[in-house]
This record gives C-alpha cells, sequence and structure tokens, in this order.
C-alpha cells in the first residue's frame, strides 16, 4: 500500500527508534525530564520565543493558545478553512467558551482588509473581538504559504487593534522550506505559535508550542488540567529532537514530488481542478465521483477523499521515488478518462 492520506502518516524510523531508546527521561509532571526540557528550550529558540510546551498533538497545542489568551464573551478570528474551525471538534466552545467568526480568504490564506471586516465595535451584545489565528501552510487550501511580509502586515494591524494573533504552524516548516527563511525570521510576529512535528517532520506523537514565559506558565497549568501532564516524555522529545535535526532539511523533496503529481493530474482529463500547489499538498476535483478513494484503493494507493468528488494526497517522507513512479503511472489509468 502507498499511503497519501496525510503526512501523519509516517513512522519512526530505526536510527529514530535508537535515538528514543538511549533517550534521558525523568519525571516531567515533576519537570524533571531532561530531554524533553531540551525540545521545549530548542524549538523555543529556533522561533525567538522566551518558552516552549510540549504536547501530545496539534489540536491540544492550538486548544491551549486560545485558552490561555481569552475568556468568555471573546471571539476569535479564524479562516473557513482553518484546521481550528474544521477539525478539532468545536473546542473553542468546549474548552473556552468563545465564539468564532471566519474570513472566506484565498485558499485559506486571511488578508487585512478581511480581518478588518471581522472586528466587532465594542457594543454590549457583541462579544469582545480577542485573536486572530493563522495558518501556515493552510492544509485545506492545498498547503499554501504566507509569505513574511504577509504574516507581518496582518500581526502590525493585530498589534494597532490590540488583538492577539496567533498561528497554527503545524506544517510552518513546509512554509519556511518554500521561502527559504529560518523559523528565527517568525520571531516577535505571532503572541504564540504551534508546530507540530509528528507531520511532514516524521515523529510518532508531538508538537510543541511557544510563546512569552508567562503565556507558556499558564499554557502548563493548562495542559495538566485536559490531562495531558505526562511523566518520562522525553522518549517522545527525543523523536522530535531527531526529527528536527534531521528531517527539515530533506522537505523541499516532498514538495517536488507534489509537484510532479499535480503535472501529471493537469494532464488527465478526468481532472476538473487541482488547487495551486505550493508544499506537500495536493488537492483536486474529478469529473467522476467513483474515481475517489476507493478507485485508488484498488490500485493499492490509499487517498483522502475531501468531499465526493475533491480528493487530497499528501508527499512525505516514507514516500519514496519508487512510489512515485507508481502513483503517476495509476493516475493516468484511474483519471486519463472522464
Ligand atoms: C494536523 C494539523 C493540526 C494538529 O493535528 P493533530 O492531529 O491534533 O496533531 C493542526 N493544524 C493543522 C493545520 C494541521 O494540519
Amino acid at each position: 500500500m502507498i499511503d497519501l492520506r496525510s503526512d501523519t502518516v509516517t513512522k519512526p524510523s530505526e536510527a529514530m527508534k535508537a535515538f528514543m531508546l538511549n533517550a534521558e527521561v525523568g519525571d516531567d509532571v515533576f519537570g524533571e525530564d531532561p530531554t524533553l526540557k531540551q525540545l521545549e528550550e530548542k524549538v523555543a529558540a529556533m522561533f525567538g520565543a522566551e518558552a516552549g510546551l510540549f504536547c501530545p498533538s496539534g489540536t491540544m497545542t492550538n486548544q491551549i493558545a486560545i485558552k490561555a489568551h481569552t475568556q468568555p464573551l471573546d471571539e476569535i478570528i479564524c479562516d473557513k478553512l482553518s484546521h481550528i474551525y474544521n477539525y478539532e471538534t468545536g473546542g473553542w466552545a468546549f474548552h473556552s467558551g468563545v465564539s468564532i467568526r471566519l474570513t472566506e480568504g484565498i485558499n485559506g490564506k486571511m488578508t487585512v482588509p478581511m480581518i478588518e471586516e471581522l472586528v466587532l465595535p465594542d457594543f454590549d451584545w457583541l462579544p469582545n473581538s480577542k485573536m486572530v489565528c493563522l495558518e501556515n501552510t493552510v492544509n485545506k487550501g492545498g498547503g499554501s504559504v504566507y509569505m513574511i511580509d504577509e504574516m507581518k502586515s496582518i500581526s502590525d494591524f493585530c498589534r494597532e487593534k490590540n488583538l492577539i494573533i496567533h498561528l497554527d504552524g503545524a506544517r510552518i516548516f513546509n512554509a519556511l522550506a518554500v521561502l527559504n527563511k529560518q523559523a528565527i525570521d517568525l520571531a516577535g510576529i505571532f503572541d504564540s505559535i504551534s508546530i507540530c512535528i509528528s507531520k511532514g517532520l516524521g515523529a510518532p506523537v508531538g508538537s510543541v508550542l511557544v510563546g512569552k514565559k508567562e503565556f507558556i506558565k499558564k499554557s502548563r497549568k493548562i495542559r495538566k488540567v485536559m490531562g495531558g501532564g505526562m511523566r518520562q516524555s522525553g522518549i517522545l522529545a527525543a523523536a522530535c529532537l531527531y526529527a528536527l535535526d534531521n528531517n527539515v532539511k530533506r522537505l523541499h523533496q516532498d514538495h517536488e514530488r507534489a509537484n510532479k503529481i499535480a503535472e501529471a493530474l493537469k494532464r488527465c482529463s478526468g481532472v476538473k481542478k487541482v488547487l495551486p500547489v505550493e508544499t506537500n499538498i495536493v488537492i483536486f476535483e474529478v469529473e467522476d465521483s467513483a474515481k475517489t478513494a476507493e478507485a485508488f484503493a484498488k490500485h493499492q494507493i490509499r487517498v483522502q477523499p475531501f468531499s465526493r468528488t475533491l480528493v487530497r494526497m499528501v508527499t512525505h517522507l516514507d514516500f519514496s521515488e519508487e512510489m512515485l513512479e507508481k502513483v503517476l503511472v495509476t493516475l493516468e489509468k484511474v483519471l486519463a478518462t472522464s
């Protein structure tokens, strides 16, 4: 089976597992896991933030950020395609008692005028506009990338309006690879950033939330009440350290392979539309709803159906050049005719 459903399907390599086994660990609820501390400090330093917090998922890092930055009667602003809105079980209401207002961005990307339109005046009958959440890359937008300047101008606007700005950077390293920038180039733009190491970077588990010291202190408490205080979690942090040291440099390979898939799709008459491919995500629309996940499964390829006719393929660490060749041939077989 070739699994293109998501870049979350990667499995830890032998070298990563060996690194995990040798990690020095301790009880992190007592603040005594040296490997975990090393990861939190490393990621914070990479992004020019004061502190970091390791969590089991990107959903948790996003939800903790919302909880820490808001109170009930507040409202957050996200895009209609955002992960926070679509795939986090409505957590903003469940955990934080806040409402949500949505931009209709360009492939999930917000602009200052779009946000400006949604910021509410201070009336009794309206919630308080409190926080803006960007996503880079935008998963449901086909892996679209915000440039540094675009993020900066939204941040400047938020600071001027006294709004908190959070980045869901589940795939921020994919964005940085395309932009040819470093994590440190994001320093000062956001109040908090959530970074996933279990996506394209290939760790089995792990996300890190970074921000100011006081914010991380509060977030640690919220993580505990959510049941996310973990004991010898250095074994997981070791996988993340390994991933950051070994798997960031190769992300452009995933992007090149995604591009080849997109080019092949564009030549297929059974394909109605391919979203612009900037990173490792390919989203396309087929003419015939019978030619999505099941049709590919017959050829031993797993893809993610997004709707009746929308399909997502994501390239990743465990998707090789040989697998790419097989996928390109199969696309032709399945979709060459409408
Ligand atoms: C995957 C993802 C997350 C976090 O997902 P988890 O499965 O909870 O780790 C958050 N935001 C985006 C954009 C994602 O793609």
